[in-house]
């Protein structure tokens, strides 16, 4: 059976691509927010988690049930699975909502990632830092997010801060990780465990914000690209895992080391909204929606996405371009906030660093 109706909880940007993406597949879509205006509302119907009979009407009007974020309130996803069918399920929520929940799954299930202790006290940090040996990435192990709630202890003086600024919270500390640059991989997978892999993203931030994307990632091993494309397949099959999944990754001299994964469409996967066959978004509601998955390879020598961030900036620059595609939220302006993004394709790096370089303003000037 295939489902028809997609309730989303949440309506921000994700759930607006998925709309965009599902509807014409005939997918109708159901968000589930407090907010009257949002990414998604002009998308399909709203209901408001404050309404009279909210949880149940929304449940009668969707055959199967989404989520934007990692943070989704696992107690609610426990209580619709009971009614309506989660992807993905509860298994793999709550593993991306605790870091040492996560850190331990990736331990167990031999994926390479960062050494780690928890810490609950000064004293527990002092030894996680003798323990580790300097530099440590200090985190809080739940809602954290672009690089929120995270300190680096670099020597024994910086450790009296990293505390103060995080204590109160339960903590993981990490140790750092001597990387290249940041990778991700994403993958998707169906009901009936049809599985699908996009090819590997590089990814440029800036104060812990996503700023560029480029696939295919330059220069990758065949060892490095088997290694990941093993760690998301382990991950997929451990989860029983249903729609897309995300795996950050750092690349390291000896292979490539896990940071963390998200149980989502991700950012860093916009750029196959017009660079892959079938995007993140489409193949993740084909794959909650009981539908053959699409093929997830690129169609373009060179792509490039980047976020706009912070400040809208010249809209016309970017439609002038012939190899560009514009994709607005329609959210405000505010210091830090994801407006929309830019997919960029190219037939070759010397194209695509050209237009990147045409589209300047939007990596350097909005943030
Ligand atoms: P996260 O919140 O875990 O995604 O971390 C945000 C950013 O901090 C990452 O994208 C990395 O640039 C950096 N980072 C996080 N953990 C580590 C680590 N263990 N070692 C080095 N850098 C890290």
């Amino acid at each position: 059976m295939t489902f028809k109706r997609v309730g989303v909880i949440g309506s921000g940007q994700l759930g607006r691509m998925m709309a965009l993406a599902g509807t014409p597949l005939d997918v109708e879509f159901v968000f589930l927010d407090e907010a009257t205006v949002s990414p998604s509302s002009n998308l399909g119907t709203n209901i408001k988690p404050s309404e009279n009979n909210a949880l149940e009407r929304f449940l009668e009007s969707v055959d199967v049930v989404t989520y934007e974020s990692e943070n989704t309130d696992t107690d609610l996803v426990r209580r619709i699975n009971t009614i309506k069918p989660v992807f993905p399920g509860e298994a793999s929520l709550k593993k991306s909502q605790h870091r040492l929940v996560e850190k331990n799954t990736f331990k167990d299930l031999g994926i390479s990632t960062a050494n780690f202790l928890r810490v609950t006290n000064k004293n527990e940090l002092i030894q996680a830092a003798n323990t580790l040996g300097l530099p440590i990435v200090l985190k809080t192990t739940t809602m954290g997010y672009d690089g929120k709630g995270q300190a680096v202890v670099k020597t024994e003086a910086d450790i009296d801060q990293a505390w103060n600024e995080l204590a109160g919270n339960e903590l993981i500390a990490e140790s750092f990780v001597s990387f290249s640059r940041e990778l991700s991989i994403i993958a998707v997978r169906s009901i009936n465990g049809e599985t699908k892999i996009y090819p590997i993203a590089e990814n440029d931030h800036s104060n812990g914000i996503l700023r560029v994307s480029r696939v295919p990632a330059k220069n990758i091993s065949t060892t490095k690209q088997k290694q990941a494309e093993e760690f998301i397949t382990t991950m997929l099959t451990h989860l029983d895992h249903v729609g897309v999944l995300t795996l950050e990754l750092f690349d390291c001299e000896d292979g490539l080391v896990v940071n963390e994964m998200a149980p989502r469409v991700h950012n860093s996967g916009h750029w196959s909204m017009e660079g892959s066959h079938c995007g993140q978004f489409e193949n993740h509601i084909r794959a909650i929606c009981n539908m053959p998955l699409g093929n997830t390879e690129a169609k373009h020598k060179a792509i490039a996405m980047i976020n706009i961030i912070g400040l809208a900036g010249d809209r016309d620059s970017v439609l002038r371009l012939p190899n560009a595609h514009l994709h607005l939220y329609g959210k405000t302006e505010r210091l830090n906030r994801k407006l929309g993004h830019i997919n960029i394709l190219a037939n070759s790096e010397p194209e695509i660093n050209k237009t990147l370089e045409e589209l300047e303003a939007f990596i350097n000037e909005c943030g």
